[in-house]
């Protein structure tokens, strides 16, 4: 199953990431000041959230068909507490407001189920028996 967050990209444009400026690597944190700009006394903003139509100058992403994280190892906090729905048992408010807004459906534990192929897959593929059991089992079929 391909994760459904590879896929969609919504909430890197949809929200203000903002966050402490200790965060950025200006600071000693890790995120990149480079791509950030400054929010108030203390506070950064990931360029190209605080836009009308926000979309983090970090979002590699064609919305809905794929979507990657360009810093993703060093993204900011806000980001890693976004949860996407369903993922660990509960709907996020926040993941389903984003895909809304960009026309997508919202996800359901449907989405997290693992697909069929996957399944049939694991079903056959078991290990062969030791070539002894095999033998012993043609035997006690001959009996
Ligand atoms: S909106 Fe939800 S599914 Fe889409 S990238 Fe964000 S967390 Fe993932
Ligand atoms: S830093 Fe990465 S995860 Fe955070 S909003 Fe930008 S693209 Fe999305």
């Amino acid at each position: 199953m391909r994760h459904p967050c590879m896929t969609c990209g919504a909430c890197c444009a949809h929200y203000r990431v903002s966050m402490h400026w200790m965060e950025t690597d200006a600071a000693g944190g890790v995120v990149p000041h480079a791509l950030t700009e400054a929010f108030g006394p203390h506070q950064a903003v990931m360029r190209g959230t605080w836009e009308a139509q926000p979309r983090c100058i970090a979002l590699d992403a064609d919305i809905g068909r794929h979507s990657r994280c360009s810093i993703h190892p060093v993204r900011p906090q806000p980001c890693r507490d976004v949860q996407a729905s369903w993922e660990h048992g509960a709907a996020s408010p926040q993941c389903d407001k984003a895909r809304s807004a960009h026309g997508l459906p919202v996800l359901t534990a449907a989405d997290w189920a693992p697909s069929i192929s996957v399944v049939l897959v694991e079903a056959v593929d078991v290990p062969e028996p030791p070539p002894a059991v095999a033998q012993m089992a043609v035997a006690s079929l001959q009996a």
